[in-house]
């Protein structure tokens, strides 16, 4: 199995096979080594792995071989050189953030990311002296304008949560490098399945494998994907420092995920885009965001730059937050926790749970209303999921 070039095979391929070196054991599903330290056969070679002149592991906080596996596999389906695994998506942030930052530096954000990303540049890369600037996701002019002689990266995701906006990365990434920056892609919302920013000229890809890739809401977890130069100078040295390591255990987990993400990601965009255009036609419902819609301002550069249009969809009602509440609540099956790319749909309140801890100012800004709800789209069946929005959605 390791003799194969995997870079020839598709990312279908890559998710379900890729990384795992078989052990003299045979076993067909990747072992799980739950070793903290590795044995070395002498003080020699203990040396040797120290000063890195012999390659191997040392400590499972640098390198774990089930979690290596899973690094590999997702470089690969995301045409990387190589990715780092972390404990979180937070972690793999806030881990490019301490690499590629020092005081005096200067970062430009979309204003629509996870609300915990501007958390982190807001109140912790503020603390030690970097400034951040937050434009419109859409707006290119924005970008280039708020670009400075110290802004070491652009930082974005695309769609965005929950509003489901675009950018265009091809032309972000030219951007960013006119002007001697890194642009950074959280690609958490279309998986390497959908949209492989690093073949769109971005630099460095993060992940919260949370999400999709584990798809069944079972572990957190999260990545970074970037050049083998990227990697090793930067973001590897601070893993092993700063410690914020996935456990061989959620890497296994994650690794069973990456396995059926292709089918997953094709099933649950599949009925988003029929919950979306249904809920376009229910009296109830204000504004439908999701990308698979005509309306949708940004349609056109979905249907290119993605191959599928995504897995969420948020829209507002005619109402406020009591509307939204009373549709929420009124839901029998859907789950109502924030959490997101579980087989499971679930339902939310962005404005009062994921975005609330912003303020209602810099909220508005990035369009998240009162009456917004957000459903991520499970796998259920599509007629069981419309019939418990219906519950609440009666005027
Ligand atoms: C959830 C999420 C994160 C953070 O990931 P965790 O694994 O929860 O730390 C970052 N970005 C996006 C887009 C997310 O949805």
């Amino acid at each position: 199995m390791t003799d194969l070039d995997w870079h020839e095979y598709s990312v279908e391929t890559q998710a379900i096979r890729a990384g795992h070196r078989r052990s003299h054991e045979g076993e067909h599903s990747v072992p799980i080594h739950m070793t903290s330290s590795y044995v070395f056969n002498s003080a020699e070679e203990a040396a040797l792995r120290f000063t890195g002149e012999q390659p191997g592991n040392i400590y499972s906080r640098f390198t774990n071989p089930t979690v290596d596996t899973f690094q590999q596999r997702l470089a690969l389906m995301e045409k990387g050189d190589r990715c780092l695994a972390f404990a979180s998506g937070m972690a793999a942030i806030m881990a490019v953030g301490m690499s590629l930052l020092k005081a005096g530096d200067h970062v430009v954000c979309s204003r629509s990311v996870f609300g915990n990303t501007v958390l982190t540049f807001e109140n912790y890369f503020a603390k030690f002296g970097v400034e951040t600037t937050f434009v419109e996701l859409p707006n290119l002019d924005g970008w280039a304008a708020a670009i400075q002689p110290n802004t070491q990266f652009l930082f974005v995701e695309t769609p965005s949560n929950p509003l489901m906006e675009l950018v265009d990365v091809r032309a972000l990434a030219d951007i960013a490098h006119q002007r001697d920056c890194l642009l950074v892609v959280d690609n958490v919302f279309c998986t390497p399945i959908m949209q492989q920013p690093l073949s769109l000229g971005a630099d460095i890809v993060v992940h919260s494998a949370t999400k999709y890739l584990d798809g069944q809401g079972r572990c957190v977890g999260g990545a970074v994907i970037a050049s083998d130069e990227i990697i090793e100078k930067l973001i590897y040295p601070f893993l092993r420092t700063g410690g914020a390591t996935m456990s061989a255990f959620n890497a296994w987990v994650f690794l069973s995920g990456l396995e059926t993400l292709a089918v997953r990601m094709k099933a649950h965009c599949d009925s988003a885009l029929e919950l979306a255009k249904w809920l376009e036609q229910q009296p109830a419902v204000e504004k439908v965001h999701y990308p698979g819609l005509e309306s949708h301002a940004q349609h056109e550069l979905a249907k290119q730059q993605q191959s599928h249009f995504g897995a969420v969809v948020s829209f507002e009602l005619k109402g406020g937050k009591e509307l939204a509440w009373k549709l929420i609540n009124a839901t029998q099956m859907l789950s109502i926790t924030a959490n997101l790319g579980d087989v499971k749909s679930t339902i939310t309140h962005p404005s009062t749970t994921t975005h609330g801890r912003l303020a209602p100012e810099v909220r508005l800004q990035a369009g998240i209303k009162d009456s917004l709800v957000r459903v991520s789209v499970g796998l259920e069946n599509i007629e069981d999921i419309k019939r418990d929005l219906l519950r609440g959605l009666i005027l």
